[in-house]
């Protein structure tokens, strides 16, 4: 048993595994020449995984470096954001450097936008935080309002409101990156304050460490619990993962206790709620009733929209509209996905020197639309579309308002219920409002008219039939 292979999946490990299934899922997403790729991506070799930073050893000189890095760096952060389901960032490294580096971090830049000063990055460095997140980056909306509110009572306040918290929710809606923020808010405000963020899968690997060297010695399980209890907020992410791994759960548990009693902040996060847990024992759970649970449920369209307008913001990076809201529309189940999705636009555009189209998106995006989510198209979700595309309201639409505005959109609808779905005219008629067949007839006819007439609105209606079913 050596000490290295004993640690469960450690990050650089998991890369390794799943190299080259990145190397080639750039290589397919942004249409790679076998050249391009043997010369370029084959020979990248993961050399160091830390801090949401992927660090690449490139063999073939700096002049290399320099073309990878203009030419495929974004393409390899959303190939790896993709394949690991999980952003990072890359950098890049010659031999002679990785060299001189050796047992130490790689260097690379650690914090983008504010300027902190040396001690305190180093201290969110050491806190083992993602710069990025932080409560400014985080959109807040009816899916997290809770939770958000409780995360930032927590940060300024720490150990004397809510402890220990404990926060839930589905994969890819924002635990980890509240949590950090918790973090980052307390590190950046008080110096005195000591605080450490773990996985729990490091925290497992740490608890297995200190009870395998230990033997019958007590001495490396009594550090550990030195410094996990030598703190004055403790965050443990994905605490999923421990239960029912007796002895890290035990370790965990009387860490825990340890630290509330003596009004240290504990912050625990969770794919699901403590109920759901069946094998932990009553005692444990109850443990936690002095404490607050809050939950993320997955954000509504707006905060979907809303969350995409933060990213584009950050990337500092223009995204049409209806792109947007193409996005929003189709990509539902987490936040992650939803970046991800963004990314790949982003990276695309960037690579290809092309503007970010709904058409290209929709090609670009055809495996994070789930086929079985594909959506059944009915008048209503025709009327919604519509109305959302022209920004009109739907009752507008419905009702008898006679101005060019609203009359066209109306008779885009006639139109789509006919052409997608077959509706017969007069059941058209009765949806909208109930007029008679011969109106319905005459609107199509416009509609159809209108489109022999002109590309640009032929191109328009082509994008709300995407938008109304994407895999059309
Ligand atoms: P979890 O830990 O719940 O699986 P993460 O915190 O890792 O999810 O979130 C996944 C990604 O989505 C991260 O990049 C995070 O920054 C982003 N994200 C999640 N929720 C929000 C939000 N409300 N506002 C902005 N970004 C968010
Ligand atoms: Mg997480």
């Amino acid at each position: 048993m050596e000490p290295r292979n004993n640690r469960v999946d450690s990050e650089k490990e998991r890369f390794d595994e799943k190299w080259n299934d990145i190397l080639l899922r750039v290589k397919e997403d942004f249409e790679l020449t076998d050249i391009s790729f043997r010369t370029w991506l084959l020979p990248l070799k993961v050399y160091d995984v830390s801090d949401h930073v992927v660090t690449l050893l490139v063999t073939k000189g700096q002049m290399a470096l320099n073309l990878i890095e203009k030419k495929y760096k974004d393409a390899l952060v959303v190939a790896i954001a993709e394949t690991m389901m999980e952003e990072y960032d890359v950098a890049f490294i010659l031999p002679e450097q990785a060299k001189k580096n050796e047992g130490r971090r790689p260097a690379h830049d650690f914090y983008d936008g504010t300027d902190l000063d040396p001690a305190t990055k180093q201290r969110l460095l050491e806190a083992g935080l993602n710069p990025k997140y932080t409560f400014d980056t985080f959109v807040v909306s009816d899916n997290n309002n809770l939770a958000n509110a409780a995360a930032l009572a927590i940060a300024e306040n720490p150990g004397k409101t809510y402890n220990p918290f404990f926060l839930y929710g589905g994969s890819g809606l924002g635990k980890t990156h509240l949590m950090h923020s918790i973090a980052h808010y307390i590190i950046v405000n008080d110096p005195t304050k000591k605080v450490i963020y773990v996985t729990s899968e490091n925290f497992t690997n740490d608890v297995i460490e200190a009870l395998r060297t230990g033997n019958d010695n007590a001495g490396p399980i009594v550090a550990l619990r030195k410094r996990y209890r030598d703190v004055d907020v403790l965050l443990i992410d994905d605490i999923q993962f421990i239960i029912g791994k007796e002895a890290t759960q035990n370790e965990f548990f009387n860490t825990m206790n340890a630290l509330t009693v003596v009004n240290k902040q504990v912050i625990i996060s969770s794919d699901r709620p403590w109920k759901e847990f069946t094998s932990l024992p009553e005692r444990l759970v109850s443990r936690f009733s002095n404490g607050l649970t809050a939950d993320i449920q997955k954000p509504n369209y707006e905060t979907r929209v809303a969350i995409l307008r933060k990213k584009e913001e950050i990337e500092n990076y223009a995204i049409p509209d209806d792109v947007i809201k193409f996005i929003a529309t189709n990509i539902k189940s987490n936040v992650r996905e939803l970046e991800g999705a963004l990314n790949k636009l982003i990276a695309y555009s960037r690579l290809e020197k092309r503007d970010i189209t709904v058409d290209s998106a929709n090609e670009l995006l055809k495996e994070y639309i789930d086929p079985d989510q594909k959506r059944t198209v009915t008048m209503d979700l025709i009327l919604d579309v519509v109305s959302e595309h022209y920004n009109i309201p739907k009752d507008d639409i419905i009702g008898k308002k006679r101005n060019s505005e609203i009359v066209m959109p109306r008779q885009i609808v006639m139109y789509l219920s006919r052409d997608m779905i077959d509706v017969p005219f007069q059941s058209i008629g009765v949806f909208l409002g109930g007029r008679d067949h011969s109106t319905v007839m005459h609107g199509i006819q416009k509609v159809e008219d209108a489109m022999s007439q002109s590309d640009d609105f032929r191109r328009t209606i082509d994008i709300i039939k995407k938008k109304i079913n994407p895999l059309n």
